[in-house]
């Protein structure tokens, strides 16, 4: 079987042997930050633009990275390339590191640097085909002035109480509204809804990840000539709306079709979702950071 070789603070380790401290504070307390990156045919898809999120999220919370930007980029490329797997789902952890029960930061000498490479599990096409069916739920967003949604932090509790309610409910995925009920986003992923040609995304101040993309799907309406606007909506908003859709790195656009019941537009994932789609489909293997492993060319 294909051995899982796990980047781990500077060396390459079998899946079985990549462990961390349990007095490691992303264990101990999420202290630490993370990036979920994709792969495409052997184009790491947005790779700087995810080094940079990375690095912001460390800045805020004043985490020091032992890498410089390009190690990290480096590393990330090394680790795919070592996988040996040019489509691909790239986990990248750095965490504040082991130290004692105490919160206090000081007491971890050295950040956990961790990079996972595993083959993608892919979203059934029936959810691209047909779209998907969700709904709102109870659990809200994390305040901005509390912890900044920008910030790719550990902690996802949040998230995994809104997968929860998902699967209660009997759906995929689930929006979580913030604390004034405007809709912010998926557990993972970002929210879109198209209403008479325009194309609509909650502000990263209402309660949403600055996802990367989302930032693609906003730059592509641009080169389109498709207006585009961040503004907070609510979720009558999203029930009328002609078309709904979801993005992010392992959704990538995912064409939603009934919200709380409520059938988007005709029932059927809508022309504006499958234009962008196509345009965003293009990207992904043009724009990024090739993996030379996978471009040789031997004779
Ligand atoms: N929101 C949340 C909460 C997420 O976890 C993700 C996935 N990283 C996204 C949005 C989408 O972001 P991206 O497009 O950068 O993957």
């Amino acid at each position: 079987m294909r051995e899982t070789w796990v980047y781990l603070n500077g060396e390459f380790v079998p899946k079985a042997k990549a462990v961390v401290s349990v007095f490691d504070h992303g264990f101990l307390y999420g202290d630490g930050i993370f990036e979920g990156i994709r792969c495409y045919s052997g184009n790491i898809f947005c790779l700087k633009e995810h080094i940079v999120r990375l690095f912001e999220s460390a800045k805020s919370i004043m985490l020091d990275i032992p890498l410089t930007p390009e190690e990290m980029e480096a590393v990330v490329v090394e680790t795919v390339e070592k996988n040996g797997l040019p489509d691909s789902y790239i986990r990248l952890v750095v965490s504040r590191g082991e130290g004692d029960l105490g919160l206090d930061p000081r007491n971890c000498k050295q950040a956990s640097v961790i990079v996972i490479v595993e083959e993608l599990s892919i979203f059934p096409q029936q959810f691209y085909d047909e779209g998907l069916e969700i709904v709102t739920v109870a659990t809200r967003r994390n305040v901005p002035d509390a912890l900044n949604p920008k910030i790719k932090s550990l902690n996802y509790l949040n998230n995994v109480l809104v997968r929860i309610e998902a699967t209660r409910a009997g759906v995929f995925e689930a929006l979580m509204l913030n604390h004034e009920g405007y809709v912010c986003e998926g557990s993972g992923d970002n929210v879109f809804i198209v209403k008479n040609g325009k194309v609509f995304t909650p502000p990263t101040y209402v309660g949403a990840l600055e996802g990367i993309t989302r930032n693609i799907v906003i730059e592509l309406c641009r080169e389109l000539q498709i207006p585009c606007e961040e503004v907070p909506f609510t979720r009558h908003d999203v029930y009328v709306a002609d078309e709904v859709f979801l993005t992010g790195t392992a959704a990538e656009m995912i064409p939603v079709v009934n919200v709380d019941g409520r059938l988007i537009g005709s029932g059927k994932p809508g022309p504006m979702t499958a234009k962008l789609t196509q345009a965003f489909r293009r990207l992904t293997v043009q724009r990024g950071t090739k993996v030379p492993g996978f471009f040789s060319t031997s004779a």
